[in-house]
């Protein structure tokens, strides 16, 4: 047979995958291990949401929507974007597609060309880079460390930038490491995108999430130069405690909204319509449950934040937003464990999880080696579980 793609044998399977089978190989053979690997919160979606999607079933409102989604979605999130971010959009910028991730990938597929360059701030979520890739462009990945709070500098970017640079990637709150960019870094990065005419691919997925009331600012909020460049993501995935329903959407300009919406429309056609109306009523209904949500989060991550701080060798800085937490893990490194060499951070939770049986992601992937990221989207009894085995794990060592 001919070998497979270029651009398909390039992907790589998410490390990460490895230590999720092992926990689900050891939970399905009954074993008592405790997950903090899962991005996803562990509510329930909301009661008015779930209604609003048998109501769509029960309403024959079962068949296509148009390829970006329909109309009232749409105004549904252009109210949404304007009540909690400022943001102006009508609804041929608003591109609805099969959640957050996929909008990333539509919004990779129409700015690059083969060999584009795209500037990513790391760390950052694992699936960023293959994404870059599958698109045909190259990966550039600029890292900030725990020293700069993990956000990059403006300096920074712009030092990466070469006549290839087609887009910088964004995440803010940030999946791994729940850093939240201020209006001033922000309006610093938008500067040097603007000079070097980047696109700027916002993802702002997690931006309900941010705690101590600190105020979150969307970069494509910062002035008509920078909006028109941007593509901001966001999606109901998070928020509002639907990662199953898989609805994201997209807001860029109508140019880069159609050529969106011309690949959905060769590909997955268009989104469940059924999840589409239950996003209709998460963005425009009651919002006291993202609230509810947010504050049982921010409990945890003081929780969660303390205790581990008060353990021996690992260390953290206490995250601003999203729902995890990077574990410092540097000083085992080189270290025995359980007569095991600690050679990184894939060493430590293979075995945290083998030993202490607490699954946790190592950040390697994410491109920060020496940290473990801790999801605290799930109870306060399994994050004292966790660190409870955390103790254990490092006390028998
Ligand atoms: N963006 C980031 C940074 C994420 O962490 C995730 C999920 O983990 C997504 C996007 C994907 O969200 P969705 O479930 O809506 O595809």
């Amino acid at each position: 047979l001919k070998p497979i793609s270029k651009i398909a044998s390039r992907v790589q399977a998410s490390t990460t995958l490895v230590i999720d089978s092992m926990f689900k190989d050891m939970k399905a053979n009954g074993i008592d291990v405790v997950g903090f690997g899962a991005g996803e919160p562990d509510f329930p979606t909301p009661e008015h949401i779930k209604q609003a999607g048998i109501l769509a079933i029960e309403n024959n409102k079962t068949k296509y929507t148009p390829a970006s989604g329909l109309l009232e979605l749409k105004k549904a999130a252009c109210y949404r974007m304007r009540e909690d971010y400022g943001l102006e959009y009508r609804p041929e910028q608003i591109v609805v597609a099969s959640g957050a991730k996929h909008v990333v990938f539509l919004s990779l597929m129409v700015l690059c060309d083969p060999g584009d360059e795209v500037v990513i701030a790391a760390p950052y979520w694992v699936s960023y880079s293959e994404m870059v890739q599958q698109a045909g462009a190259i990966p550039v990945i600029v890292a900030a460390g725990q020293d700069q709070h993990f956000k990059i500098t403006a300096d920074q970017l712009e030092a990466a930038i070469t006549p290839k640079t087609k887009a910088f990637m964004l995440n803010s709150p940030s999946n791994p490491t729940g850093m939240v960019y201020t209006k001033e870094e922000l309006q610093a990065i938008a500067d040097v995108c603007i000079k070097h005419n980047l696109y700027v691919i916002a993802d702002d997925i997690y931006s309900n999430l941010v705690y101590d009331d600190l105020e979150y600012c969307s970069i494509a909020s910062l002035g008509e130069e920078i909006n028109r460049r941007c593509i901001v993501i966001n999606g109901v995935s998070k928020s509002y405690a639907m990662t199953g329903w898989r609805i994201g959407y997209a807001a860029a300009s109508p140019e880069i909204a159609r050529a969106m919406s011309n690949y959905v429309s060769h590909s997955t056609s268009a989104p469940s319509t059924i999840s589409q109306y239950a996003a209709i009523e998460a963005l425009n209904g009651p919002q006291e449950d993202i609230e509810y949500m947010r504050k049982a989060f921010q409990a945890r991550r003081d929780h969660l934040v303390e205790r581990m701080n008060k353990i021996e060798g690992v260390s953290c800085i206490k995250p601003q937003g999203a729902f995890y937490v990077m574990m410092d893990m540097h000083s085992f490194i080189g270290k025995e464990m359980y007569g095991q060499k600690i050679n990184d951070d894939n060493d430590f939770a293979k075995l945290f999880l083998e030993k202490g049986l607490v699954a946790t992601v190592p950040c390697t992937a994410f491109a920060a080696p020496g940290f473990i990221r801790w999801s605290y989207a799930t109870s306060m009894q399994e994050i004292d579980k966790g660190l409870d085995r955390l103790e254990e794990f490092i006390k028998n060592a």
